[in-house]
């Protein structure tokens, strides 16, 4: 089956905003084994769009399209398309109804109305991250689908709602999972798994490089969700086996969430000495619903005072080694540890930037782990990089520091 994507959006011809809308959905689409043989971008205006759908007819199986499905008269896609297709709107209660719920205590325009006026006889594709619902229907030889602009509703829309009935329409349900990994780089994973990603057919493999970390997701499709997870389970086990514990999780939101969980189930505590990182590790681990059975609290060491009057470190360390050392990242943690009583505590110190400090440059971190086993530090530079990056990746690594120590893994 051939596919042809639709991007409608002025600012995307304008070169305000980039599509990343169609990079989402040709990935998808990849994994259904379906191909990619044009990808169309089109301004909001129903002529052009009408022309660039009568191409797309003739030469696609397949037409998505993403934008255009809200409230606003610039909002065309729905209205044009149909007419392209001969095919009425009509009002789809159920959709009507979820808009009501949707604005309910709130004034809802009679231009939100038009969302819910969708083309007769149309599988509907509810949207749950936004009000547009989208909506795929069969005519004249091509499957549509149309999608919503916004990228957190297109992405979830496309994998959670299309991805299932483009699917159907060959006979199958899919099931993807992820592997996260932390602590190697996307080139190494991918050369690692050459042989997997490029012969795999059914399940399939593709890495991903998310900030600092990376992901392989993991396709499989079969006549059942079951099937297609069962598919999963070996495919998931062999990659496993290749990459070793730089793993961290599989189908797990994020390195917050399991230090969360194997801390907690383990009955450990933990407590945090920031200095270059600001708070950034507590953000994180507290934005994990029931950090408080783990997590004991979290001190901001941002000035010498601060760390030696709250954690215990030593004028002279400071003096001899500097705040940007191992020998003082060893020293808040121990410090941090002690005085909350954690079983484990865990610290950052380091160059943000964009300048270097004490003679250091910017991107060096050392982040510090005292536990009852002893204490220690590791050093990581990451130069080049802007100031939220380098406080970022200081706090992953501060993170899998803790997780590896946690899963009794060598460092
Ligand atoms: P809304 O209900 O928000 O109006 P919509 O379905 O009508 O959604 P558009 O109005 O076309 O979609 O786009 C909404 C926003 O989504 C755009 O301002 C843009 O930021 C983003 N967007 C639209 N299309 C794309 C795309 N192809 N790739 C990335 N972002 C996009
Ligand atoms: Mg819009």
């Amino acid at each position: 089956m051939k596919c042809e994507i639709i991007a409608v959006g002025t600012e995307l011809l304008l070169g305000e905003i980039v599509n990343t809308d169609a990079q989402a959905i040709s990935q998808g689409l990849a994994e259904l084994g379906i191909n990619v043989y044009f990808e169309t971008v089109c301004g909001d205006n129903p002529e052009r769009l009408r022309s660039v759908l009568e191409i797309a007819k003739g030469r696609a199986d397949i037409i998505v399209t993403t934008g255009g499905l809200g409230p606003t008269a610039d909002d065309l896609t729905k209205e044009t398309i149909a007419a392209a297709f001969g095919k009425q709107l009509e009002l789809h209660q159920p959709s009507m109804d979820r808009l009501l719920q949707h604005f309910k205590g709130r004034t809802m325009t009679p231009n939100n109305e038009k969302q819910a006026w969708l083309p007769q006889g149309c599988f509907v594709l509810d949207n749950d991250w936004g009000t547009a619902p989208g909506c795929a229907f069969e005519a004249e030889g091509c499957v549509v689908v149309m999608l919503p602009g916004p990228p957190s509703e297109c992405v979830n829309m496309f994998r959670q709602r299309a991805m299932p009935y483009l699917a159907k329409l060959s006979g199958g349900t899919i099931c993807s999972r992820y592997i996260r990994v932390f602590g190697m780089g996307e080139s190494e994973m991918e050369s690692k798994l050459t042989h997997q990603m490029q012969t795999w057919r059914n399940p399939t493999a593709a890495p991903y490089a998310k900030e600092g970390e990376c992901l392989v997701r993991v396709t499989a499709m079969a006549e059942t969700e079951e099937k297609a997870r069962a598919m999963t389970e070996p495919a998931l086990e062999e990659l496993r086996a290749i990459l070793g514990d730089v793993v961290y999780g599989v189908d797990v939101d994020s390195l917050e969430q399991v230090v969360v969980q194997e801390m907690t189930a383990r009955g450990l505590t933990l407590a945090a000495a920031e200095s270059c990182t600001g708070g950034l590790l507590g953000k994180r681990v507290t934005d994990i619903p029931g950090a408080s059975a783990c997590f004991l609290g979290g001190v901001v060491s941002y000035s010498n005072q601060a760390k030696q009057d709250l954690l215990g470190v030593k004028k002279e360390t400071l003096e001899q080694f500097g705040a940007v050392s191992e020998q003082v990242a060893c020293q808040m943690a121990e410090g941090v540890r002690r005085a909350m009583g954690a079983d484990v505590g865990v610290s950052t110190t380091g160059v943000a930037g964009p300048g270097g400090s004490e003679q250091k440059p910017a991107g060096l971190v050392y982040i510090g782990l005292s536990t009852k086993e002893g204490t220690r530090a590791v050093r990581i530079l990451k130069p080049n990089q802007s100031r939220d990056r380098v406080r970022r990746l200081a706090s992953s690594t501060a993170l899998d520091l803790i997780r590896r120590y946690v899963q009794g893994l060598s460092e």
